[in-house]
């Protein structure tokens, strides 16, 4: 193999635990074991150590008034809320499906959000009758949330979620900046300020959701400290005081060869200094940061099985059981511009000296696991392990096309 492939060799894959037969190792078993355990592949694998170092560590490392967010949507499996509940402080969701999964974790309706366009007036209702924050996103929102509480005698709890006047540099989605279908425009949002007080509902704060998937650290930093001034310049035209100012999140992680990961110091040192801040100009409030990939992206795998093992003119295809209508991600499909592979490997310990394509069985060019991917020369039945699986993987992906079985899926 060149240098130039050997170069392309993603890291995790050559940093994930082995044992000494060369398996990984997740959950502390050998993977072949852990997936005879979970009822054979495809299979989805949460490793809940993996996510509870990268959670506590995070949560240890920000001041107390920062307030440590999961967004669920990154991977809603009700076992890995329903223990990530025990270690954040808040959960965000944005459907009433995800609502239902977040007040089954556990976690306290006091500490919930509810965020996401286009809310129907059922999933306000059911909102506001459990009692969660709901980030309102225009002002129908705020008229259907004074109906029910007048009609159930007591304020709904809301928060802005603004149109940042500005967009998150150097980031995988952008959510914010220009015209966008999410949240209310800045120039908007005295408005909306003054309808809040004379409707009574429940002023808490701010919902500043600039991007996601960002690796650079130096924007994130940037639109933090942007959307905080505005937020404060905002809350001096609130008619209740400041409770809660959510700054979003995005921070991004490693998917393809070549990048690095995110810096957290830089932004863990300007949280620390906003919430100095905070404290001295409401000190009756806190701020939020929402993450979901970052915090269990890296823990999960997704795990597929070499069904044959085909020559086509000189090119080798590995094909696997599993495939894009499984992990869309991975196939390239899901927000990626150019297609990039994914981490992938044998699970065997032998060294990655072929090059093949993971393919899976859909009748579609489309399905691609990895493309010409340096990989442990593997036979029908070695399992194949695409790493960095952990969020937007499973519930991301069209599970119904070609009528395949589901994947299985296990916190291990
Ligand atoms: C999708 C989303 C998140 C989570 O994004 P990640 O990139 O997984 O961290 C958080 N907040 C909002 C409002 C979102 O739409």
């Amino acid at each position: 193999m060149t240098a130039a492939v050997l170069a392309q060799l993603p890291t995790v894959a050559s940093t994930w635990p082995r044992d000494a037969a060369g398996e990984f190792v997740v959950g502390g078993m050998a993977l072949s074991r852990v997936v005879d355990s979970v009822g054979g592949t495809p299979c989805y694998l949460y490793d809940r150590e993996r996510i509870g170092q990268r959670v506590r560590s995070l949560r240890q490392a920000l001041p107390e008034r920062v307030h440590l967010h999961y967004a669920i949507k990154a991977n809603p499996m009700p076992a890995l809320v329903a223990q990530m509940a025990r270690w954040v402080d808040g959960l965000d969701v944005a459907s009433a499906g995800e609502l239902r999964t977040a007040l089954d974790s556990g976690m306290s309706a006091a500490r919930i959000s509810f965020a996401g366009p286009a809310k129907r007036l059922e999933e306000l209702r059911r909102a506001h009758a459990a009692g969660v924050l709901v980030n309102v996103e225009s002002a129908r929102e705020l008229r259907l949330l004074a109906d029910l509480s007048d009609a159930a005698g007591h304020p709904a709890r809301v928060a802005i979620r603004a149109n940042l006047p500005f967009e998150l540099k150097a980031s995988g989605m952008k959510m914010s900046g220009g015209a966008r279908p999410f949240g209310v425009d800045a120039e908007r949002v005295p408005a909306l300020l003054a309808e809040i007080g004379v409707l009574g509902l429940a002023f808490e704060g701010f919902h500043l959701y600039a991007g996601s998937q960002n690796l650079r650290s130096e924007a994130i930093v940037e639109a933090q400290q942007r959307s905080f001034e505005l937020a404060l310049q905002w809350a001096a035209k609130a008619g209740s005081p400041l409770r809660s100012l959510n700054l979003g999140g995005g921070f991004g992680i490693p998917y393809h060869a070549g990048e690095a990961p995110l810096s957290l110091a830089p932004v863990l040192n300007n949280l620390a200094a906003l919430a100095g801040e905070l404290a001295r100009e409401a000190p009756q409030a806190h701020l939020v940061i929402e993450l979901g990939r970052y915090l269990v992206a890296e823990a999960g795998l997704y795990v597929c099985r070499v069904t044959e093992r085909k020559v086509s003119r000189g090119q080798t295809f590995l094909m696997v059981d599993g495939g894009m209508h499984q992990h869309l991600a991975a196939s390239g499909h899901f927000g990626q511009v150019v297609r990039k592979n994914y981490p992938v490997a044998v699970n065997r310990s032998a060294p990655a000296t072929e090059v093949a394509s993971v393919c899976g069985p859909l009748c579609t060019p489309m399905d691609v696991l990895a493309d010409k991917a340096p990989l442990a020369p593997a036979e029908e039945g070695d399992l194949v392990v695409v790493f960095q699986s952990g969020a937007y993987g499973k519930t991301a992906s069209p599970r119904d096309f070609l009528g395949h079985p589901e994947p299985l899926e296990a916190l291990v």
